[in-house]
């Protein structure tokens, strides 16, 4: 039998660690630093790399990846479980190796990279001496890949790409730019594009204008929109195969999309926690909010929904454990993908209205929440789009029936039941048998 659900207690000790180091040191960071991914601010250099030496030192440093890449190749699960930690922190994961989208990026430069593209790209990402970015999105549409119209054509030994990205995230702070670019346009769609590794000081990269999410000011934003105009890079620099830009990005979104919902789980648990605080701190009317029925509604709803979420995150993980292989795995992360945005939306939004004024205020952190959850169903794929998949590889485990009225239907049932125990009733009706 191997339905358990306990951590060894070896790992357990690391996971107390990790849990105490982000609540201890990184948790306060978000007050104090801009920025985690802005290598060019001292104050963040100050404080963040002696953090990051300390986790090196535990042996923790990006755990995702495997030892030839300076990792502990952790499965999903002791992903999972440390993860859930992280994602309490924005500036936990680069502080542990392990952020978003490097971690992506790196996993496709490992996987599809050259050796000179290794040494020159993936080396110094694997060490957070540089961040980088990833981008595919367009102005004109990012749910439907087959849209995007950025061009690179070969001149003589050189890719010259022209177009527009759409919310490039990190842009302005990374070195650079994996860019999806048509190359091959007589191709059927989906072998169309291909994937470039663009330095992002390269001539031509011009970011029009750095947009923020709803809460951040103007000038906070990270989420680039660039426009690519006659930009030249060597011809060495494809990444992967020409025309296997889908592939390169499958490779790179499974664990993406699982790693996000892991950190989620963290996010949730945080606004939970918020709210038992605050319902058993709180009266009104004489009593405590903790006491009135329809807050325990709202209580025990959240409590349900991070539970099943977080099960569903930690079999998904232990399928890919079990696997090895994304394909076969597809319609569970899909479905983890459609259910966090829920989950975190509908335990933020209870934890806001349970707060009253100052949960609507900026001296909470729920709208930022609420923010974050329309970024988790937004990025790597909106929720409808997972669900089409949830929903067809559910349905390709199914049969139609030929028959007008359902194989379940209770009539025919009922008939076919009393055919097969004719005899037996029978007997019984006419006193055959005591
Ligand atoms: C915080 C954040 C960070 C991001 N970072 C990056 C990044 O680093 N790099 C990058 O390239 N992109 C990034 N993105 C962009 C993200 O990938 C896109 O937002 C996403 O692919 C959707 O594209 P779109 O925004 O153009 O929406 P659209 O394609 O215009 O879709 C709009 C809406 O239409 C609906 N819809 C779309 N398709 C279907 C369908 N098949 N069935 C039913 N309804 C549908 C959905 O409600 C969807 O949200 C980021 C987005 C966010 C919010």
């Amino acid at each position: 039998m191997g339905w358990e659900f306990e951590t060894d207690p070896e790992f357990q000790e690391e996971l107390d660690w990790v849990d105490d180091f982000v609540r201890r040191e990184i948790e306060p960071l978000d007050f104090v630093i801009r920025s985690p991914y802005d290598l060019t601010d001292p104050l963040r250099n100050r404080i963040i790399k002696p953090l990051q030496r300390q986790v090196q030192e535990r042996g923790l440093w990006a755990c995702h990846l495997g030892p030839e890449l300076g990792g502990r190749g952790y499965g999903q699960v002791k992903l999972a479980l440390m993860n859930e930690i992280l994602g309490r922190a924005r500036g936990a994961s680069i502080i542990f190796g392990c952020q978003a989208p490097d971690s992506g990026n790196s996993e496709i430069l490992a996987h599809y990279g050259t050796p000179e593209q290794k040494t020159e790209f993936l080396e110094p990402l694997l060490r957070n001496d540089i961040v980088s970015c990833f981008s595919m999105t367009e102005p004109q549409g990012g749910a439907d890949p087959k849209v995007f119209r950025t061009r690179a054509e070969l001149d003589g030994d050189v890719w010259v790409i022209n177009g527009e990205k759409w919310f490039s995230s990190n842009a302005r702070y990374s070195s650079f730019l994996i860019v999806m670019c048509v190359t091959e346009p007589d191709n059927p769609p989906y072998q169309q594009q291909s994937m470039i590794l663009v330095p992002t000081n390269t001539p031509g990269v011009n970011i029009v204008r750095n947009v923020g999410l709803g809460y951040e000011p103007p000038d906070h934003g990270t989420h680039a929109y660039i426009r690519y105009e006659d930009v030249r890079v060597p011809k060495e620099n494809l990444l992967g195969p020409r025309g296997g830009a889908f592939v390169v990005a499958q490779t790179r979104l499974g664990g993406g999309r699982i790693h996000h919902a892991m950190r989620t789980i963290g996010l949730c648990q945080r606004a939970f926690d918020m709210m038992c605080e605050r319902v058993l701190s709180r009266t009104t009317q004489g009593e405590l909010l903790a006491r009135k029925q329809m807050v325990q509604e709202r209580v025990a709803d959240s409590w349900i929904d991070i539970e099943c979420f977080r099960l569903l995150v930690m079999q998904t993980a232990w399928k890919i454990d079990k696997y090895k292989d994304y394909q076969r795995v597809r319609k569970d992360i899909s479905a983890v993908k459609a259910l966090m945005p829920r989950v975190l939306h509908d335990v933020s939004q209870r934890a806001l209205q349970l707060h009253g004024s100052l949960g609507a205020s900026n001296e909470m952190p729920f709208s930022k929440y609420l923010i974050e959850s329309f970024h988790m169903g937004l990025a790597d794929g909106p929720t409808e789009v997972h669900k089409v998949t949830v929903a067809r590889q559910v349905l390709s485990e199914y049969q139609p029936t030929d028959d007008m009225f359902p194989t379940q239907h209770l009539h025919k049932l009922r008939q076919a039941a009393l055919a097969q125990y004719h005899d037996v009733l029978e007997e019984m009706e006419t006193g055959a048998v005591e």
